[in-house]
């Protein structure tokens, strides 16, 4: 379709035009194994690259040229600027506002005065500094856990720990809405892994019930907040379900550290589970507290065996000294200021309840930060985000293919420095986009 006939379309027909557009790309054709592979010389001559140019140019014809990559300035908090003009922001995970905390960011440049600004080896291979125990002693406090260890990237810390811990005679359960650095990780591994439906602890304990018996180590794991609907598992069942079985739990706790619990102690702290209940509380440093990074917390003997052998921290620079004291900070500022945390549950609960108020779908989120604003179709999303964007207020659509075209969605992620009126003319503007 060229930009000519897109013209003369209606608001209705480009729509369909463009769900279609998203939908034709949603299994790009493989080639059948028994067949003669084409072969193609590079990347840019590929099925892959040319299933990418697509997609971009079916965004991009709705004027949405900006939605990825999009430029902001100065700290992301509850606002941020945007083209030199300030706006409310949504699109930031800095839950407790810490990333720009005048004590976070004064821990953060007295380390790089200290330490400059890279660990410059593995930790394992002198690469260690004092910053690196003091995060990973705070972090097992604040958690209630014998100890931790930080790695570098969230990301990296949940492929390479399950990538590493797993293996072929091994099972790994996992949920259907887990992060893609969980499934790469369960790839990684080499084990039989397999997705029960969205916190059905009845279907995983089906499951587990069948199969355990041909494997040697299981593994479950789930998330304390899930990142596009912002609800989360009952802990309890699964620990029930866990214990059952002889498997091991883990659990990611990127978006309920900080946000869950009365003190911010996540979803073990909502539930009041006993932290050796779960073998591997695994955290990011880049929400709530204020950095980068990836960590477990556990027993002192799990720690200490990861130390020694994941590949991603082994075979990895130590976490910048900056990040590590960035986060410590933020950390103290968490334990010792819980307001925090009951202001981003005030915040996030007035939001959600207005939205439900006006009908609008915000899906299962519950107690999380995160409301998704469910509108059904990406076209809808992008127009509806680019308008929100005019009147000062910035929010990411979240489109098919990320998630299904019918649960297309804007996803709010709520701040404890959001101020009522903030709030309250996000939901007017809102109301005068839908
Ligand atoms: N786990 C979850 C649930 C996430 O949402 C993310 C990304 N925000 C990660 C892990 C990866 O963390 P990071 O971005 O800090 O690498």
């Amino acid at each position: 379709m060229d930009k000519e006939q897109l013209r003369h379309m209606s608001i209705e027909e480009k729509r369909a035009a463009l769900k279609q557009m998203l939908l034709e790309n949603r299994d790009p054709p493989k080639p059948d194994s028994n067949e003669n592979v084409e072969v193609v010389p590079g990347l840019i001559e590929s099925r892959d690259y040319e299933a990418f140019c697509k997609q971009k140019k079916a965004t991009n014809e709705w004027g949405a040229e900006n939605l990825y990559f999009h430029e902001t300035d100065g700290i992301s908090d509850h606002r941020v600027s945007v083209a030199g003009r300030k706006v409310i922001n949504f699109s930031s995970y800095n839950y407790l506002g810490l990333a720009g905390h005048p004590s976070v960011q004064r821990a953060a440049k007295e380390a790089i005065d200290q330490y400059g600004t890279s660990a410059s080896a593995s930790r394992i291979a002198s690469g260690e500094k004092p910053v690196h125990r003091i995060l990973e002693r705070a972090l097992a406090d604040f958690m209630g856990t014998e100890d931790s260890v930080v790695m570098v990237g969230g990301f990296a810390t949940n492929e390479s720990t399950i990538g590493h811990l797993m293996g072929e005679r091994d099972l790994i359960l996992y949920d259907s809405y887990s992060h893609e650095s969980i499934q790469r990780g369960c790839r990684l591994s080499g084990a039989t892994a397999r997705a029960f439906p969205h916190n059905r602890w009845e279907s995983l304990e089906r499951i587990l019930r069948e199969e355990r018996h041909r494997y040697e180590k299981a593994l479950i794991v789930i998330e304390g907040v899930y990142s596009m609907d912002g609800d989360f598992p009952d802990l309890p069942e699964f620990i029930k379900v866990k214990k059952q079985f002889q498997a091991m739990l883990m659990i990611d706790e990127a978006h309920s550290i900080g946000v869950l619990g009365e003190t911010g102690r996540g979803i073990g702290e909502h539930f009041g589970v006993d932290r050796l209940d779960v073998d591997i509380w695994m955290g990011t440093l880049s929400k709530s507290l204020a950095s980068c990074g990836g960590y477990i917390a556990g027993t002192g003997k799990w720690v200490e065996y990861l130390k020694y052998t994941v590949p991603g921290f082994v075979f990895s620079v130590g976490l910048p000294p900056a990040s590590a004291a960035a986060s410590e900070e933020a950390i103290r500022i968490l334990a010792s200021e819980p307001v925090r945390v009951s202001q981003l549950r005030q915040n996030s609960e007035f939001f959600r309840e207005a939205c439900r108020e006006r009908g609008w779908n915000v899906g299962p989120s519950r107690d999380s930060a995160i409301i998704p604003l469910i509108l059904g179709s990406s076209a809808t999303c992008i127009r509806v985000s680019t308008e929100l964007l005019d009147r000062g207020i910035l929010v990411v659509p979240i489109i098919h293919p990320a998630v299904p075209e019918d649960t297309a969605r804007l996803r709010f992620f709520i701040s404890s420095n959001h101020s009522e009126d903030e709030l309250k003319s996000t939901v007017a503007a809102i109301e005068a986009c839908l």
